[in-house]
């Protein structure tokens, strides 16, 4: 192997790095634990949303409830003060009864709104339970994905620990000087610092060289190297 084809190598080597890097970060469950958390996230807005909805309703529900009782209490202490007899005065019985009535009707109109409050509440409740199960079914799915990432994360570090290993195993043969002119030449050339000459054609950038320049690269020791007068990447040869 000449040192370029053991330079091309590593470029090899560090092109599949960068491509198995690439996949690491963009792995399609990523982009799907994205969405899924985002409807997590929408979910529970969802939920805080009907909650408070739902705890206003129950807050007028209890002071609803509450005159309601304060009213039944009334009217049941009415109830006996009527029946005790301690109240012989007619005009004053018929005043009692009349409040007594009053109170009842008073109670029933509250009592239908307790019940509208009611029939406000339970779609609400129902509402919460389907947010719940629609949760708990976003969690198991975002867990899957998170299995799936970190499957997929270990078998792309197993291949990049093993494409490293060979690459250094190669840079070891490739003299220090041109492998780190390679590696100071690659952050400016898209990664790419090394292509092969092929028909007179640079493989980096894909132009054709001048016949003259073709000609004297042909004519270079082997050890020297070679530039693409086009994009200034070592060329193999
Ligand atoms: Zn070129």
């Amino acid at each position: 192997m000449s040192r370029w084809d053991a330079l091309l190598a590593v470029q090899e080597h560090d092109t599949t790095t960068e491509q198995l890097a690439h996949r690491r970060r963009t792995l399609p469950a990523r982009a799907e634990l994205e969405q899924t958390m985002a409807q997590v996230v929408a979910v529970e807005a969802r939920m805080v949303e009907v909650e408070a909805v739902r705890q206003e309703l129950v807050r007028s529900q209890k002071r609803l409830e509450d005159e309601i009782a304060t009213m039944v209490d009334k009217a049941g202490q009415h109830d006996k003060s009527l029946y005790s007899g301690s109240i012989s005065n007619p005009r004053d019985l018929q005043a009692l009864q009349d409040e007594i009535a009053a109170l009842r009707r008073r109670i029933s109109q509250l009592e239908d709104q307790d019940l509208e409050l009611m029939e406000q509440i339970e779609p609400l409740e129902s509402s919460l339970t389907r947010l719940a199960v629609e949760r708990a079914a976003l969690d198991e799915t975002a867990a899957g994905l998170r299995g799936r990432i970190a499957e997929d994360e270990v078998a792309i570090d197993a291949e990049l620990a093993s494409v490293q290993a060979e690459r250094e195993r190669i840079a070891a043969d490739v003299d220090p000087g041109i492998l780190s002119e390679y590696e100071a030449l690659r952050p400016k050339l898209g990664g790419i610092a090394i292509a092969r000459l092929v028909g007179g054609s640079c493989g980096g950038c894909h132009l054709s060289l001048s016949a003259v320049e073709v000609a004297r690269l042909k004519k270079l020791p082997p050890e020297e190297p070679a530039y693409c007068e086009e994009c200034g990447r070592l060329l193999a040869r």
